[in-house]
């Protein structure tokens, strides 16, 4: 049995107890057993990163740059093995996986480049003879938080620019995707880091979470994950002055006007709303359409529908996934009920099937004839579940669009440059897509989201140095 362990000061442990990691799609394919670090062992994690901080603070940006860029190497010629591994443990397609798996290695290339890109200041004084420079230094220790949807991407996203800007790591995955975890610390234990720099602790969010965000010795925390467990987290560093960054839920609006390019619309509402079975933050949930093309969208989706695959993860001829469990999978289907109920229609799918191997499968679900204000346009289900919403003309498809706690991610699909442009504007969102998913992002470019969605500053691009750095600014008389 594969065991997936801690890494603490640079040694493996078991944890104080294991729990077993379960394939979604064939639930009686146990993939290995995943320890569960004690509040000791996550505070072991973060005395071994305190005491590693000075070292990787004071290496070179040619360290740096080594460091990443040989981790980077292994993940990008190992993404076929670690893509499977990961569609293994968490559902999405193979070709999800292994492009996961490859944008995870692009990362770390991304910041090992900008290890050797640090920028500053030098200016002159207001005062006479004085200069002024202003640089960036690591915070210090940094707890990595990180959800199951996207097992390496997301640690991947977090660790790279903390290593790449000087700090030292404490990492604590999602239960639900210990191998992907595992993998990767164990290519980042091979990179020529320091013993200590990197250390992954893993099990129950709610017992080993408040060590990491309550420890005097982390000085930043950064968070993936749901809006509840975001929101304590955010308590706990405000009470201990940590730096914070919360990335949490969406309900993401993808506008499509009636002079879209229905085969446009069409293919980025699929894409946005049931790929990767729909468990993504920037998932399009709210399909918000205008009265002249309703009907002609409704039907085009629904017969994309009919033809899309679900099964095995594995099986190279499958399109949607597994939901990635039992939990996640009740809270689709109450969802497609409460919608059912609140006088929303189901056009397609929205029930479990069962498939050769036993396993968490959904039919992808879209539900019509919905109006703003039901539970199923506000909250967030994090499943393939999308509602479509009629409306009149643009500007109250604007306003429905606005309508929302969440501003993760923003789409419209139209042929007009005038609403496109206004859009892009007046969106409440950090992220917006003309005639794209709302999902499906680049790497080098801030990711982020506005309202109830994100808090504290941008991840991603050049973007992550405000969290992972805090500035000095020195004064010099000569
Ligand atoms: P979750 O909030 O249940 O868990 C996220 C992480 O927090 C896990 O590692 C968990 O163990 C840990 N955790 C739980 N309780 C904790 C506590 N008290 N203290 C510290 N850590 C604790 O989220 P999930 O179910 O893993 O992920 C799904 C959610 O993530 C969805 O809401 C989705 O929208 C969100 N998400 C957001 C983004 C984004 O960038 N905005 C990206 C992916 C997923």
């Amino acid at each position: 049995m594969t065991e997936f362990r801690n890494f603490i000061a640079g040694s493996w442990s078991e944890g104080a107890s294991q729990s077993p990691n379960i394939n979604p799609s064939d639930t009686r394919d146990v993939i290995g057993t995943a320890a569960r670090a004690s509040r000791a062992e996550a505070e072991a994690a973060v005395e071994a990163a305190h005491a590693a901080a000075p070292l990787w603070a004071a290496s070179t940006p040619q360290q740096r740059f080594d460091v990443l860029d040989r981790i980077g190497t292994e993940i990008l010629e190992r993404r076929e093995e670690l893509g499977r591994l990961l569609s293994r443990e968490e559902g999405k397609i193979l070709a999800e996986g292994s492009g996961e798996v490859m944008r995870a290695g692009q990362i770390f290339k991304f910041f090992a480049g900008e290890a050797l890109r640090q920028t500053g200041d030098v200016l002159a004084s207001v005062r006479p003879g004085v200069t002024v420079d202003v640089r960036r230094e690591p915070v210090g220790v940094v707890a990595l938080i990180t959800p199951w949807n996207f097992p390496i991407a997301i640690p991947a996203w977090k660790i790279a620019p903390a290593l790449a800007y000087g700090n030292t790591v404490v990492l604590k995955p999602a239960e639900l995707v210990p191998g992907s975890a595992h993998a990767l610390a164990e290519i980042i234990s091979r990179s020529g880091l320091p013993a200590g720099a990197f250390n992954l602790v893993g099990g129950k969010g709610s017992d080993i979470g408040p060590v990491l965000t309550s420890h005097p010795k982390v000085k930043a925390v950064s968070f993936t994950g749901s809006v509840p467990t975001g929101r304590g987290i955010a308590r706990a560093c405000a009470e201990n002055l940590k730096k914070v960054q919360l990335e949490m839920g969406g309900k993401n609006p993808m506008v499509v006007l009636d002079d879209a390019d229905l085969d446009i619309a069409v293919a980025a509402s699929l894409n946005g709303a049931f790929f990767s079975t729909g468990q993504r933050c920037t998932a399009s949930s709210r399909l918000i359409v205008t009265e002249g093309i309703h009907d002609r969208f409704v039907a085009r989706m629904t017969e994309a529908l009919k033809k899309l695959v679900v099964g095995d993860a594995l099986d190279p001829a499958t399109q949607i996934g597994p939901v990635v469990d039992e939990r996640q999978l009740a809270q689709d289907l109450d969802y497609v009920d409460i919608a059912r109920g609140e006088g929303g229609k189901v056009a397609f799918g929205g029930e479990r099937l069962n498939r050769e191997k036993p396993g968490f499968y959904m039919a992808p679900a879209l539900i019509t004839e919905t109006t703003p204000g039901m539970r199923i346009n506000r909250e967030e289900v994090f499943g393939p579940v999308a509602s479509v919403i009629r409306v009149k003309d643009y500007d109250e498809a604007l306003a429905v669009a606005n309508d929302c706690e969440f501003g993760l991610s923003s789409g419209i699909c139209t042929t007009s440059l005038k609403y496109a442009s206004d859009f892009k504007a007046k969106a409440q969102a950090g992220m917006v897509m003309v005639n794209l998913p709302t999902a499906g992002v680049d790497y080098h470019v801030p990711f982020g989201g506005t309202k109830g969605s994100s808090f504290g500053p941008r991840e991603q691009g050049r973007y992550a140095a405000e969290f992972y750095t805090t500035v000095k600014t020195a004064y010099t008389q000569p």
